[in-house]
């Protein structure tokens, strides 16, 4: 945003508000003498999270911020070069995975082959650990871990953690799906499939209205009666944003005939905005950026709620603990630690548009 005002002053002109017609600007406007050059120029006015994959007349381009926020993979395909945000498209179209992009690497394929270019100064990686938690996709493997095998040992360290005296374990499906299999393996008890989706519909936390997103959850899960009836339950799910999902989620269980409702949550409590290209919605519309464990657990009307600590989360993915000082991963929705200044929200908020919470503010520099 301060980077399209910044351009519109020198004369841009744009048709949208997306970030990557403000790199198109910038493109354009710089005064390197190639599209390399060019391409440098432009990434490197950028700050925050971006995987950017561009196409000139002769080469394509590929290139990760310089903290390597969100995931980029370089494949191959009958001596072509591919790139993809996740493994599970090059195993689609049936390419060979070659390797991730490293944070802050841009490539170069030309006919000739593949060139790799650092045009950040050198800094520690933080990807976005909430890729593993629920934006990737089981089937693919981020930065070296299989997302499937790290989401069940996330169920393991929850049921560890949290334990449930309870009959079965039942997944919000999809995304608490890989992480209730890891917690009843763990906790011994049976999976079951207790709710059954619907796939024709799309994400609800992203509808726009309340009413619309209610409407979503019906149409989106029905419970499996003859798994739930006076069963004592373990809901699992990948996380709580709102709330208003889970809620409804619980209400349909308990229609179903079921006898107690523990939700077990495989992320530590959502309590601050992601702004790094999740459409996450604002801070104070999180509920846990509003209400204790105890408090959210009365409003989703669960038996017992708990969530995974920052550190089971990272044990999960093989790290002892987090290091507070210098994080090994983005983890600011869970922790407001956000790894780069926000400009834009500052701006945002000297403005008296947004709020912002006060760590985050902090961090905004
Ligand atoms: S704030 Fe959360 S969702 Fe956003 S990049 Fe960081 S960890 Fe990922």
């Amino acid at each position: 945003m301060t980077l399209q005002r910044t351009l519109q002053k020198q004369g841009s002109i744009f048709s949208s508000t997306s970030d990557t017609e403000t790199i198109l600007h910038l493109i354009a406007t710089s005064s390197g003498k190639d599209v390399i050059s060019r391409f440098i120029d432009a990434v490197r006015q950028l700050e925050g999270a971006f995987s950017l994959v561009a196409l000139s007349p002769t080469k394509m381009i590929g290139c990760r911020d310089a903290l390597g926020i969100r995931p980029l993979v370089l494949g191959e395909l009958d001596g072509a070069c591919i790139l993809a945000s996740e493994t599970c498209a090059l195993d689609i179209i049936g390419a060979r995975f070659v390797r991730d992009l490293k944070h802050g690497e841009m490539v170069i394929a030309t006919a000739e082959g593949v060139e790799s270019l650092f045009p950040f100064e050198t800094q520690k990686p933080r990807f976005c650990i909430f890729e593993y938690v629920y934006f990737s996709r089981p089937d693919s493997s981020v930065e070296g871990r299989n997302v499937y095998e790290v989401r069940k040992k996330i169920g393991a360290e929850l049921a560890i953690e949290n334990p449930v005296d309870a009959d079965i374990v039942v997944p919000v499906p999809d995304g608490g799906t890989p992480a209730a299999i890891g917690f009843a393996q763990a906790a011994g008890l049976p999976f079951e499939l207790g709710i059954i989706r619907n796939h024709y519909v799309g994400r609800t936390f992203i509808q726009p209205t309340d009413s619309i997103r209610h409407m979503g959850v019906k149409l989106k899960h029905n419970a499996n009666r003859r798994m739930i009836e006076d069963k004592r339950i373990v809901l699992v799910d990948d996380s709580v944003v709102r709330g208003t999902t889970s809620q409804k989620i619980v209400q349909l269980l308990r229609d179903a005939g079921a006898k107690e409702v523990h939700m077990r949550v495989a992320s530590p409590p959502t309590r601050s905005s992601c702004f790094y290209g999740v459409d996450t919605p604002e801070t104070a519309k999180l509920l846990a950026s509003r209400m204790s464990i105890e408090e959210m657990a009365k409003f989703i009307r669960v038996d017992s709620l708990g969530f995974l600590s920052i550190d089971g989360l990272y044990r999960a993915l093989g790290e002892t603990a987090r290091e507070n000082k210098q994080p090994q991963f983005c983890d600011a929705c869970f922790t407001a630690e956000y790894p780069t200044r926000l400009p834009d929200q500052k701006a945002l908020t000297t403005s008296g548009l947004c709020q912002l919470s006060p760590q985050a503010d902090s961090e905004s520099g």
